[in-house]
């Protein structure tokens, strides 16, 4: 039974994009996959009033069940309600589709925008994956965000040992032959808690913590030049807060060298015509720096309620910072 995004009172990135990049601001793409984290992101974001994309990846539908986060998300619109936001913005998007049957099953099923990740395929085949993709979604008016430029890093099965930036001499041909809506490019972000290597890094005199290599800004900008206004998007953009690694460290845990991207370097790209920010490590970490720390302060405790209230809490509240702090998108949704 096939139903459309409008139904389940979802929207599509179109206008939220266009705001977005006019007021100098971006987007929040949290990824999702339980009852906690999507509750934290809804409650942050009716309390900030900031419009959102809840992201489903393949590994999140594969663990989840299709089915099952289909109707969280439309539960997610209810219950934003609920908490008294009038209007909600709430996006429902596919991360990292991998095949043309993946996305039209997800348009199918009423999410409001895909991807479709070609990135790792030769040029003209990704403009033929991708176009092939844009012509079935534009149908239902669902939005479809495209890759150019190859990311380093670990992200459920997208898996890259090197980085090419992408080209900006490729974007116009690319964005004209496909008509996509947005485009996820390469400027040096990377997906997993270990963006890079302690190589790659320098290290902070006084704190002996690792500082990762900066953005390519000059990627970026030569970028909006060619598609001036046209909505950017930034994969693997979480800045794995040393607080968190720190915590999981001290209760117990094993993650040395955890290393993201600095905030000040997103709230820059935030402000130019990136208009679509990936945050999926900070929400793992947020939460299982929390669970192990209450289980190490209460080792009689069982029951999940008591361990998932506070990693509920700990997300939440990373959810907000990064939306008034980091992306700029409070008060943008009301
Ligand atoms: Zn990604």
């Amino acid at each position: 039974m096939k139903v459309s995004f409008k139904e389940l009172g979802l929207v599509n990135t179109r206008e939220m994009f266009a705001k977005a990049i006019k007021g100098g601001y971006a987007i929040p793409a949290f990824n999702f996959n339980n009852m906690e984290q999507l509750q934290a992101i809804i409650q942050a974001s009716a309390e900030t009033k900031s419009p959102v994309i809840l992201q489903v990846s393949k590994g999140a539908r594969n663990y989840a069940n299709q089915t099952l986060l289909r109707y969280m998300a439309q539960g997610a619109v209810e219950y934003a309600k609920e908490l008294g936001w009038k209007k909600p913005q709430i996006v429902l998007h596919l991360d990292h589709g991998d095949s043309y049957e993946l996305c039209k099953s997800c348009v199918d099923f009423g999410f409001s925008s895909v991807m479709i990740d070609g990135s790792a395929l030769p040029y003209d085949e990704n403009v033929k994956l991708t176009r092939k993709v844009v012509n079935y979604a534009h149908k239902y008016d669902v939005t479809v965000e495209a890759e150019l430029g190859v990311l380093a890093g670990v992200e459920d099965e997208v898996s890259s040992e090197v980085s090419h930036y992408t080209k900006p001499e490729e974007v116009i041909d690319f964005v004209k032959k496909t008509k996509c809506d947005s485009l996820a490019i390469s400027i040096g972000t990377s997906h997993g808690a270990y963006k890079f290597t302690p190589e790659q890094c320098t290290r902070d005199p006084k704190t002996g913590r690792l500082v990762p290599p900066p953005l390519a800004f000059d990627v970026l900008k030569a970028i909006e030049k060619k598609l001036p206004g046209f909505p950017i998007v930034l994969h693997g953009s979480s800045s794995v807060p040393q607080e968190y690694v720190d915590m999981c460290n001290k209760y117990g845990g094993n993650l040395p060298n955890a290393v993201g991207i600095p905030e000040e370097q997103l709230r820059k790209a935030a402000k130019s015509a990136v208009c679509k920010i990936n945050i999926d490590s900070d929400s793992r970490l947020a939460m299982t720096a929390a669970i192990r720390k209450h289980l190490a302060e209460n080792p009689g405790h069982f029951d999940p309620r008591q361990y998932l209230k506070p990693a509920r809490e700990e997300m939440k509240k990373m959810y907000i910072h990064k939306i008034v702090n980091v992306l700029g998108s409070n008060g943008k949704a009301r």
